[in-house]
């Protein structure tokens, strides 16, 4: 089962107008997003879907930055497994052929692993920020800090809960195992 997540400024508080299109909705039963825009919620249906455009984005000190290929619209996973609860971590997952490391980035990435070891948990050595990394879900995908794209070209995020404490069964429940295919391989 797919659990759409309440955004913080909702909790507790289970139907709400939205601040872009006025209608009232429950987040319990309606797919709804954070439109970064208005920094509002909105409700309407979106996946990761429109136009493929080009994201930039990095780490804090900048040391680490890269470029994206995705949506407008993205799908973004919330994931309370022990390194993403304690991260913060919410991301997408795009297909590895649309990331691009650019620069010298290389030179100031490490990697932590732990468990299966299978995520690549790649983060800058100067900063410490994860901005994206190699998900154990996803090893022909790449899974982006959605935080660490730069402000301008995200429009709408619908926010998925994953529940990696139940690792496996999410993962054959979630579907998220798709978000690393390119659109021809999914047909
Ligand atoms: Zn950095």
């Amino acid at each position: 089962m797919i659990v759409w997540e309440s955004y913080e400024h909702f909790d507790g508080n289970r139907t709400a107008d939205c601040f872009v299109c006025s209608i009232n909705f429950n987040p319990l039963n309606s797919t709804w997003c954070l439109s970064l825009m208005y920094g509002q919620l909105h409700t309407r249906e979106f996946r990761m879907d429109g136009d493929i455009i080009v994201h930039n984005g990095g780490c804090h000190c900048r040391k680490v930055r890269w470029r994206v290929q995705a949506p407008k619209n993205i799908v973004v996973w919330d994931c309370n497994c022990s390194i993403c609860s304690m991260r913060g971590s919410v991301h997408f997952i795009v297909p590895s052929k649309m990331f691009e490391l650019l620069g010298d980035s290389k030179e100031f990435l490490t990697t932590y692993t732990f468990g299966t070891h299978t995520a690549k948990h790649t983060f800058c050595k100067v900063c410490g920020i994860t901005s994206f990394y190699f998900p154990r879900s996803n090893p022909d995908g790449i899974a982006i800090t959605f935080k660490c794209v730069d402000p301008g070209t995200l429009s709408h995020i619908e926010i998925k809960h994953y529940d990696g404490k139940n690792w496996e069964i999410s993962y054959d429940q979630s579907g998220v195992a798709s978000c690393s295919k390119l659109n021809e391989e999914v047909k």
